[in-house]
């Protein structure tokens, strides 16, 4: 999807101002993107319908070019659709506060409990742990590990594991919940694997027995189309009050979340990000909405950009960029230089398009490295610094010397720097820079 969206931005940078064709072409791109992400039809087409509107009566923008526009546009709009600013937990007026976990087998639910359950102690909350699955063999010990590791108690009936009758349990755990003066009751419950009648009625059942101030609707992020048909069954089987999704340290391209929030039209509220407890967190739209753009934090680096790159500067790198001139180590200190201004290195990297996948990449970027770069480039001459080919063995240790390091750590730079003139190329391709030649006047 990015390489797509990556396209489009492309065929847009140049020109002038947002033609009704350009806005059509562009919305027909990202319809096919979004579809591509696994966003249910009906969703895809809202948001469309939504963005042309958008496009259409947009102020034309003195600082950005059209495609930056366009860009700013969809990903305002999908942070809107994934739920703004979001939502916290909804706790209750008296304790205990009770959160009932539904969704089908797998989606990550007893994980989902423990991990909340840490997570609310952490917060100085007194959560109890309830054992509501007594389907599958092993449920129950499942749950007592993840409670004994988040040093959470857990509720479970005394016959053991797939034994009693999960409504009575979890009936049984309020009161114990009340004796023990716990304010929080997690409730884990059985899925199956597809959606059934007899799990929909239990799930209903123990909701009914529990009643509880949060439904959490789990489900796993790579479900993709089968998203919308899963939501809807629990949405009339149970009532959702909340959504998380799971897995989304897999290569899921987010599309459910986009979904899953449409269908629901409840918050998404947590985001579980791996097997262990503490790969947690709140929801955040606007990185969800990035993911689904697969384009990194772009605005943020549009702003950033603006402010640290003086007019001429802009000028001049837009012109080398666009018109495939030679990058050299010159401009390439001016850059480290601008870029050292936006703040902390990895962040200003794993902001740009196409950069999120290489993080393991980045954190060897440390800011003292930056800075040992920066040196060598300085002990270079102006030739040198247009012409790298001539630095041979004796010009290299010489260099070396004057920066500090080590001849090693000149042949990586000069390595990284072939690198970089290639990513200079697909950025300047990809985004353009303000102030370019496609700058509204
Ligand atoms: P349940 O059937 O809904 O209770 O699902 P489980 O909590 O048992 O999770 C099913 C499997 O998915 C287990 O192997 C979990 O370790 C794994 N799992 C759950 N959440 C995540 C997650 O966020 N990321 C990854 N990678 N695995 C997860
Ligand atoms: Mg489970």
């Amino acid at each position: 999807m990015s390489d797509r969206l990556s396209g489009i931005f492309g065929k847009l940078r140049g020109k002038g101002k947002l033609t009704d064709a350009d806005i059509d072409a562009t919305a027909r791109e990202i319809r096919l993107a979004l579809l591509e992400a696994d966003v249910a039809l009906p969703v895809v087409k809202a948001f469309i319908h939504t963005l042309k509107e958008r496009a259409r009566g947009a102020v034309v923008s003195e600082a950005l070019n059209p495609a930056q526009q366009v860009i700013k546009i969809v990903h305002e709009e999908l942070i809107g659709v994934l739920g703004g600013e979001g939502r916290r937990l909804q706790f209750a007026k008296n304790p205990p506060t009770v959160i009932m976990l539904a969704g089908l087998q797998g989606a990550g639910k007893t994980t989902l409990a423990g991990k909340l359950a840490r997570w609310l102690k952490g917060q100085g909350h007194q959560p109890l742990l309830v054992a509501a699955d007594l389907q599958r063999p092993n449920a129950v010990n499942q749950l007592q590990v993840l409670g004994q590791r988040a040093g959470v108690e857990v509720y479970a009936p005394s016959g053991g594991n797939g034994e009693g009758d999960p409504i009575q349990v979890a009936r049984d755990s309020i009161e114990h919940a009340k004796r023990q003066a716990r304010d929080i009751v997690i409730v884990d419950t059985a899925g199956r694997l597809g959606i059934d009648e007899e799990m929909m009625a239990q799930a209903a059942g123990i909701r009914d027995a529990v009643d509880p101030d949060e439904v959490i609707f789990v489900i796993d992020a790579m479900v993709g189309q089968d998203a919308v048909r899963t939501a809807e069954a629990f949405r009339d089987g149970v009532g959702i009050t909340g959504v998380v999704l799971s897995k989304l340290d897999g290569d899921a391209r987010g599309g459910a979340a986009l979904s899953v929030r449409q269908v629901t039209g409840q918050p998404i509220l947590f985001a579980s990000t791996g097997e262990k407890l503490e790969d947690f967190d709140v929801f955040h739209p606007d990185r969800m909405a990035s993911r689904i753009l697969g384009m990194g934090d772009v605005l943020t680096l549009i702003e950033q950009a603006e402010a640290a790159f003086d007019e001429d500067q802009k000028e001049k790198m837009t012109a080398k960029l666009l018109g495939g001139e030679q990058f050299t180590l010159e401009d390439f200190l001016d850059q480290l230089v601008a870029v050292r201004r936006m703040g902390p290195i990895a962040n200003v990297l794993s902001m740009m398009p196409g950069m999120g996948q290489m993080k393991d990449q980045l954190s060897e970027l440390d800011d003292k490295h930056f800075d040992r770069v920066t040196a060598i480039i300085r002990s270079m001459t102006p030739a040198e610094r247009t012409n790298p080919k001539i630095l041979n063995g004796s010009r290299r240790a010489r260099i070396a010397n004057g920066a500090g390091v080590q001849v090693m750590d000149v042949n990586q730079l000069l390595n990284r720097f072939a690198d970089a003139q290639k990513m200079m190329k697909q950025m300047g391709g990809m985004m353009g820079l303000p102030g370019g030649g496609n700058r509204r006047k």
